[in-house]
């Protein structure tokens, strides 16, 4: 059994074969910030889905939109599953190796502190979580640099994306995507 499964804030980490490449780089900013955005905000009611942080208006800039992706090494894509309405501090878990080499020890330690705090965990638990996360990523490595190597011998030069689920303005999205040659379509 799963002891951690009850967390609601977990810590996620991008396969470093798809650093950089998001779906939002490839769309305008007004699409993003003046369509998708404010739609995301208003069916969340301007608050985190995760620890239910609701600033007030003028401290939206609080809460991010965060893509919720998967992977597909062997085709070199990255699957957009849905769009997540977060607080910076829960986002900053989200994106945990990128926000290790960022932030400051100081600001590390508070965030730390909301995640017990939204966890409603001890620091050690904290940190047998962040042993178990070791020693799977240790695992999903192995796994990962095999279909690296299949990508490789399969020549996959540029990272494509496909829409997968529900999202506002998805066709806009899928549009523009082909315009710029990296939308993936799965039959
Ligand atoms: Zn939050
Ligand atoms: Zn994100």
């Amino acid at each position: 059994m799963d002891e951690f499964a009850h967390f609601k804030l977990k810590i996620d980490a991008k396969p470093t074969m798809f650093h950089g490449k998001t779906v939002r780089k490839n769309l305008t900013q007004s699409l993003w910030l003046k369509k998708i955005r404010p739609q995301i905000l208003k069916e969340n009611n301007y608050t985190c889905v995760i620890c239910k942080h609701h600033p007030t208006e003028e401290n939206y800039k609080e809460l991010h939109v965060h893509e919720i992706e998967e992977y597909d090494f062997d085709n070199g894509v990255v699957k957009l599953i849905g769009l997540d309405l977060i607080c910076a501090n829960c986002h900053a878990f989200q994106h945990f190796k990128r926000s290790q080499l960022v932030l400051s020890t100081e600001q590390l330690d508070r965030l730390i502190i909301h995640f017990t705090k939204v966890n409603d965990c001890s620091i050690e638990e904290y940190k047998r979580y962040r042993k178990k996360l070791q020693s799977f990523a240790f695992e999903q490595n192995i796994e990962r640099i095999i279909s690296q190597q299949k990508s490789i011998r399969t020549k996959i030069n540029h990272i494509r994306f496909a829409i997968m689920g529900d999202i506002p303005f998805k066709d806009l999205v899928i549009e523009r995507l082909k315009q710029k040659d990296v939308y993936y379509e799965y039959s």
